[in-house]
């Protein structure tokens, strides 16, 4: 989420004439676009600014230095009276107005800015694309569908930062996602910090008579787009997977085979603390529909361990969770108490040790399945459609199967957006290596 609002910003501002600066130490404007959900995070980008404030600023006093995003909305004004270098802060439903405050700072007009305010119709905001500015064209895109949440899972810090729920219109997202297959985007990924929760609060948004939810309605709106290849989604809830978003799987071919569902615990009595709204059963049921709609499905998690009053028992049932579902990848997150949620002030907190050996224990249950799952791979021919350079050896080209592994093979810049057919030679840690020649044989 926090990439593509970056990447929104900084395509308005490309739009205002600005450039990209290849570094902070050519920048003009550094903005620190933060995140929240940790308390780690919050510290990382303190540290960071206040580096940027002993280097960057002493050597080029007219830098604007500025924070956006969660951070900056929780904290606000805290931020400015705190690290009295920072010029800029931009909470999450003011993305759009950087551009105007930039100019308001830069001209003298302002010193400080500091807006947090929520704004109507902000969600509709987050639509430009940098896209590599087009010297590389990409393949794949994020498109925003929605803002906020109404869940309020104990631990989470979203709903404060995110506000509410609110979605944009099904012909706005459509537009921007056909804008990208016309610049030569092959794959979207529906963004949003609960995208099953889709137009849910918001009636005039979807078709009234469909008995389809307005999730699904979407989904097929986008699928309707000629030239797009693939289709995903993140995030979504268990709560969300009715079986109209299930059956979609099946009978969208668009719609690529994986999904990335956060189950967060496997304690029924956990899940309640936590506020989840379902069951252990109910999480295994939808697996169970999701794998015999297709079979071939990746199915990846997120888990917290160490909630406040996780027993070892709680901690067992979330083990014996991941060994059930087999979970292709699974990112496990100790717990990190985030002040004003309800789970901050609940008794029983568990020890940090206790975290971290629980963290490496289910760490090492995940990494021992994903190996298996990734081995059976091996010798098997997939479809993957190329994005470009690995990140780690430029020389190899990457791209993903439908189910959302990573393949790396020896390619070139010609192979990007192109979807091929390759042969499975070995597994790495989560990544599969491939070789089209042998297909072509
Ligand atoms: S559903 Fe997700 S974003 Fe919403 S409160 Fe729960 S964890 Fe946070």
């Amino acid at each position: 989420m926090n990439e593509r609002d970056s990447e929104a910003v900084a395509a308005q501002l490309v739009a205002k004439g600005y450039s990209l600066a290849p570094s902070e130490n050519f920048a003009d404007v550094i903005l620190l676009n933060t995140c929240s959900v940790r308390d780690f995070a919050e510290q990382k980008a303190i540290g960071k600014m206040q580096n940027l404030a002993a280097d960057v600023r002493k050597n080029r006093p007219n830098v604007v230095l500025g924070f956006m995003g969660c951070m900056a909305q929780s904290r606000g004004q805290e931020l400015v009276d705190k690290l009295p270098d920072v010029d800029l802060v931009i909470g999450t439903q003011k993305f759009h107005r950087t551009a105007d405050y930039l100019d308001e700072i830069i001209s003298g007009t302002r010193e400080k800015i500091v807006d947090v305010k929520a704004e109507e119709k902000s969600e509709a905001t987050i639509r430009e694309h940098l896209l590599n500015g087009n010297s590389q064209k990409s393949v794949s895109a994020f498109v925003s569908i929605m803002q906020g949440c109404n869940q309020y899972c104990t631990f989470c810090i979203v709903p404060y930062t995110r506000g509410e729920e609110r979605s944009r219109t099904i012909p706005d997202i459509v537009n921007e996602c056909r804008e990208l297959v016309s610049r030569g985007v092959k794959e979207i990924t529906l963004l949003g910090q609960i995208v099953t929760s889709y137009g849910k609060r918001d009636s005039s948004l979807t078709t009234h008579h469909s008995s389809l939810s307005p999730f699904v309605q979407l989904l097929e709106a986008v699928h309707e787009i000629d030239g797009l290849e693939r289709i995903r989604f993140t995030s979504p809830h268990p709560k969300g997977y009715g079986d109209d978003l299930i059956d979609a799987y099946a009978r969208l071919p668009k719609l690529c085979e994986s999904a990335h569902i956060p189950v967060q615990s496997g304690s029924d009595r956990v899940l309640k603390l936590m506020h989840r709204g379902y069951t252990r059963e109910k999480f295994l049921g939808i697996i169970k529909k999701l794998r015999a709609a297709n079979p071939e499905i990746g199915i990846t998690t997120d888990i917290i361990v160490g909630f406040p009053g996780e027993t070892e028992k709680d901690f067992e049932e979330t083990l014996s969770l991941a060994r059930e579902v087999e979970f292709d990848n699974a990112y496990i997150f100790k717990y990190s108490p985030r002040r004003d949620t309800p789970a901050a002030a609940m008794p029983d907190q568990v020890p940090q040790k206790i975290r971290e050996e629980r963290n490496q224990q289910l760490l090492e249950t995940v990494n021992e399945i994903g190996k298996r799952k990734y081995n059976s791979f091996v010798g098997r021919q997939t479809q993957i459609l190329v994005e470009g350079p690995s990140k780690k050896n430029a020389a190899r080209m990457s791209g993903r199967t439908r189910c959302n592994k990573i393949v790396l093979f020896d390619g070139s810049e010609r192979h990007r957006g192109q979807i091929m057919d390759l042969k499975i030679t070995r597994a790495g840690s989560f990544t599969l290596y491939g070789d089209p020649a042998i297909v072509n044989l």
